[in-house]
């Protein structure tokens, strides 16, 4: 596919969802389009493959759909981060505050071994809470968090302060 494509282009945004007063940035059109879908995921690996990490973590759901396909391009093994009641086995959670409310996310506690290098990603960055809370979550198992990854990220809302790994982001907004 071309390499020289626009990759905001394939962006859609929608106002006042999921709340009035948000602008949200819509993945689903990018995701549908074949060589834009393939160029973002490229563009990710590309940013993040110098890190060697061993497991790649995506966040439920749309850093599930982020991160798989890098897992695949740089030979990773996979782990999922969800939400609450997902998870067979023991788990270990955290809970963090979000503009609205609160949210908890968890971890199977046997999913990363001592040592292994891990890379959390997630599909956007916006105030970078749940990204950070992610990182929290990972430490607890003992986890080395080498950095993380976004393919969106909003830079005025300068989620990238919170985040204490190295952070690649392939598409961003002022
Ligand atoms: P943060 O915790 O950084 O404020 O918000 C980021 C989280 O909310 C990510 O898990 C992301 O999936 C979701 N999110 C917030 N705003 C948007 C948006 O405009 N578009 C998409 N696709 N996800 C968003």
């Amino acid at each position: 596919p071309p390499t020289n494509i626009d990759l905001k282009k394939y962006i859609r945004t929608i106002p006042n969802y999921p709340h009035e007063g948000i602008l949200f940035y819509d993945i689903s059109t990018l995701l549908r389009n074949a060589d834009a879908w393939q160029i973002a995921s490229a563009r990710m690996a590309h940013g993040i493959a110098a890190w060697q990490p061993d497991l790649i973590a995506g966040i439920e759901s749309r850093g599930f759909v982020s991160a798989s396909p890098l897992a695949t391009a740089l030979g990773c093994g996979m782990i999922m981060i969800r939400k609450p009641g997902k998870l067979p086995g023991k788990t270990i959670s955290i809970d963090y505050d979000l503009e609205y409310g609160q949210n908890c996310i968890h971890i199977q506690e046997d999913a990363i071994k001592p040592g292994q290098r891990v890379v959390i990603i997630d599909d956007l960055l916006a105030t970078g809470g749940t990204l950070q809370a992610a990182i929290k979550l990972l430490r607890k198992t003992g986890a080395n968090i080498i950095g993380a990854a976004a393919l969106i990220e909003l830079k005025n809302l300068k989620g990238r302060e919170k985040i204490d790994v190295p952070l690649f982001s392939a598409i961003t907004y002022n």
